[in-house]
């Protein structure tokens, strides 16, 4: 059993503030303003894979970063050396930061305190660092998993708003009919407001989206998306051709650069012209380090102002909000997204009235 804390005993006080530090959840670190290792809690031990006793004691400096088994920890005592800072205060006190590790991929926050002494001088640091990257990876796959998926639903959706339209000026329909389809058309627009909300809320937080890669053949992606879009390029009175192309195997998830190539087929034969052409290419890019993949359309075109803005969320173009009024302006947002989380590149070529090129680049190797 615990004794009543007596009035003036020694050395209670730091046993217990010991224990509090101990327990707390976030990583705790203290030192000297040499850097000598003063106090290094629980969660300190498992965020930094070091134990207590190796650290407690002992002078830390930016040469250690050479010790593969302190390295993190000397990057996070000396920021400098971090591959990604971003400040988040740094004028008061505690001074703030986000740090972010590759390899394995870590994001941590860190708040850093000055112990002062009796005479105000600084007599040591103490850092509380939290780890912040199941956190940020859940937020990022949540908000990605929903963006998807309400794309996804929202593609059909607007083509069965768009025949239900089109039945809906039929002449001479039974009444019943026309009652029938004016009253679904009323319930797709609804479910397509309730998939916009969905993308507002969304409200994408960026970062990593948990890809699947295994090695797939982006030529035959492209082959079978571009017979997918057949129907609809027929719709538009647009020719979808493909330049014979070698098999093309790379490290990807085929699922997420399906949903790429769809966007970009799809894009190019909306915005394209009656009787227009889309031709897609898939060839290694000159440094074969890459493969590289295109789609061209004959189409409306799109301005440099436009262009600088395309790959942002929601973003639609000037031109063409007359000719597609239904468009959300997530495709390219998720296509940017997917294809630099594989490491590649993506971006377009295009002069208003001429057509646009969208292009692709994953690399061989993978990631
Ligand atoms: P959405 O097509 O739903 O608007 P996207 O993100 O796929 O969303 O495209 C964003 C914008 O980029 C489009 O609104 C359009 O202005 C422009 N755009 C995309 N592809 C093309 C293209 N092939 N030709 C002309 N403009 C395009």
């Amino acid at each position: 059993m615990r004794r009543p804390k007596e009035e003036g005993e020694a050395g209670q006080a730091p046993a217990e503030l010991s224990a509090v530090v101990q327990n707390i959840r976030e990583g705790v670190l203290i030192y000297d303003p040499n850097y000598r290792v003063l106090s290094f809690n629980r969660a300190a031990e498992e965020i930094f894979g070091v134990n207590a006793a190796e650290v407690v004691g002992r002078t830390i400096g930016p040469e250690d970063v050479k010790s593969p088994h302190l390295r993190f920890l000397v990057e996070v005592i000396f920021p400098s050396l971090a591959p990604s800072v971003t400040t988040i205060q740094d004028n008061v006190w505690p001074q703030i930061m986000d740090l972010i590790f590759e390899d394995p991929h870590r994001e941590i926050r860190v708040t850093l305190n000055r112990i002062m002494g009796e005479r105000g001088e600084v007599i040591g640091f103490l850092k509380l660092v939290a780890d912040r990257t199941r956190e940020k990876e859940l937020a990022g796959e949540q908000s990605e998993f929903i963006t998807v998926a309400a794309h996804q639903l929202r593609t059909p959706l607007t083509a069965i708003n768009w025949t239900l339209e089109n039945l809906d000026k039929t002449p001479n329909l039974p009444p019943e009919a026309a009652v029938g389809i004016r009253e679904t058309r009323g319930l797709a627009g609804r479910s397509l407001k309730i998939i916009n909300d969905l993308l507002e809320a969304a409200r994408l937080e960026g970062g990593r989206f948990g890809l699947k890669l295994e090695p797939a053949d982006l030529a035959a992606l492209f082959q079978t998306a571009v017979q997918n879009a057949k129907p609809i390029a027929d719709a538009y009175n647009v020719s979808v051709k493909m330049d014979p192309a070698p098999a093309a195997v790379v490290p990807m998830d085929a699922e997420r650069i399906g949903l790429v190539i769809a966007n970009l087929l799809d894009n190019a034969i909306k915005y394209n012209v009656k009787g227009g052409v889309v031709t897609v290419r898939v060839a290694p890019d000159e440094d074969r380090q890459f493969i590289r993949a295109s789609v061209k359309d004959s189409g409306v075109g799109i301005s440099p102002e436009d262009q600088k803005n395309l790959f942002q969320k929601f973003y639609r173009g000037g031109n063409v909000a007359q000719m597609e009024p239904n468009g959300s302006g997530l495709g390219l947002y998720i296509a940017k997204n997917i294809i630099e989380g594989h490491g590649g590149r993506i971006g377009v070529i295009s002069e208003v009235g001429r057509g646009s090129e969208f292009w692709f680049t994953l690399p061989i190797k993978g990631k």
